[in-house]
């Protein structure tokens, strides 16, 4: 039997659900329903870690090789405070470009018979009409589940922190966080390279940074100005580069119900997944497998297809929001953290979350391991 489904949102979830669906079964209708041009996105590089992509390429092994192609790759971590460089070794990632990302999976999506229709924003009263089913892949501010916000359960709340998504001409080493405390605050950069001569740099914020700097009456172009200055040594001099880059409070979306009629989220429209815990990204487009992994057993029984799909993912969810909730806390605490020397807070942020132990460290990270031990800060006996 063939089924017309009808994807909103031709982000990274919506994307890899259709070609995979498409691969499995070439008989579905499957189009994609994208409001922006194929060209157009926001913000600048992806970061996945090594576990991320193993994780992906259970969906299609071969989309993930040809976006590795694409890749930048690194093995440490550093994190900078009070000007000096701590080095956490044993890790693995890599970043693409975001439009990098995209383009390559609507080419994928196009050449097995997905339907792209750019420029069309799906907006109307009941969307899930005209196919058997509808998948709301239309992120975090998704208005297909908006539209039955109170069948979805759907909690939104804000977090303190504010933060903007910024790019920079300059190639750095590593994924690097970078503590800067001055007289009027503290301010943190996440930055990682996505291109041999580009990188992304998230600024972030605390609440109280954000009044006493005077941000909170600045515009957004006086605020880049402001974050630039403070990071002139990190960013090499070179300018932030601004793709609709506002600065805003993280929102963090739930839902209590995953799917309602023949309605189903995915994505960020499902769940907002805070990027300090890693990438939201990543999170998509495993909710696009385990989606494409539910159909594959339960054929055309959609209800089933549906019921499975959250059975198997819930869990995996809410285990990842215990810990982005520890990691929020961290970075909205972190003034009270400035005090410490760069490599006691190296090894609080490392063990933030309680996903990592000091023996799972030891094991994975020797010479950071050894770094702490010599500081004083950590004893391997
Ligand atoms: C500051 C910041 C930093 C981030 N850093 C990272 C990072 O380093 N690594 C990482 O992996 N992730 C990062 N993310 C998160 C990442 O961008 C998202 O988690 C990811 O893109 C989610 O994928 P998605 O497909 O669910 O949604 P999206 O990528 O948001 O895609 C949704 C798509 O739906 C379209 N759309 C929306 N409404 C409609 C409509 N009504 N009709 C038609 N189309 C519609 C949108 O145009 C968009 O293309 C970051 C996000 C932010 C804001």
């Amino acid at each position: 039997m063939s089924l017309k489904i009808k994807v909103v949102g031709g982000g990274p979830a919506g994307l890899y659900f259709s070609y995979l669906m498409k691969k499995t079964f070439p008989d579905y209708v499957i189009q994609v329903i994208e409001q922006n041009p194929p060209g157009a996105t926001y913000g600048f590089g992806v970061v996945f870690s090594g576990r991320a992509l193993s994780f992906l390429e259970q969906g299609d092994a071969g989309v993930i090789q040809r976006l590795k192609g694409n890749m930048q790759s690194w093995s440490d971590q550093h994190i900078t405070h009070k000007g000096q460089r701590v080095v956490i070794d044993g890790n693995s990632f890599s970043a693409i470009a975001r439009i990098t990302l995209l383009t390559e999976l609507q080419t994928l999506c196009r050449d097995i018979g997905v339907e792209l229709v750019f420029n069309q924003r799906l907006d109307t009263e009941h969307p899930e009409s005209d196919c058997d089913i509808l998948v709301a892949a239309d992120g975090a501010n998704s208005v297909t589940r908006g539209r039955y916000a109170s069948e979805f359960k759907t909690e939104i709340s804000e977090l303190e922190n504010y933060f903007c998504w910024y790019g920079v001409e300059t190639a750095y080493d590593a994924h690097t966080l970078t503590f800067i405390s001055e007289g009027d605050g503290v301010y943190c950069g996440h930055h990682y390279r996505y291109k041999s001569n580009m990188s992304t740099m998230v600024a972030e914020v605390d609440q109280d940074t954000w009044v006493s700097s005077g941000m909170r009456e600045m515009t957004d172009e006086q605020r880049q100005a402001h974050f630039q200055g403070v990071f002139q040594d990190t960013l090499h001099g070179k300018p932030l580069i601004s793709n609709r880059s506002i600065w805003q409070r993280w929102r963090l979306v739930k839902n209590g119900k995953w799917h309602h009629k023949n309605i189903v989220l995915i994505g960020d429209a499902l769940r907002s997944a805070h990027p300090s815990i890693g990438s939201g990204t990543r999170l998509a487009m495993e909710d696009a497998i385990e989606l494409w992994r539910a159909f594959q057993s339960a054929g055309s029984d959609m209800q089933t297809a549906f019921q499975q799909y959250e059975t198997q993912r819930r869990p995996i969810r809410e285990k990842l929001d215990s810990a982005a909730e520890k990691s929020i806390a961290w970075y909205e605490d972190i003034a009270h953290k400035m005090s410490m020397s760069p490599e006691e807070l190296a090894l609080d942020y490392m063990l933030r979350t309680g996903l990592m132990t000091p023996e799972r460290l030891a094991h994975d990270s020797p010479k950071f391991v050894a770094t702490l031990s010599e500081a004083g800060v950590l004893s391997t006996d």
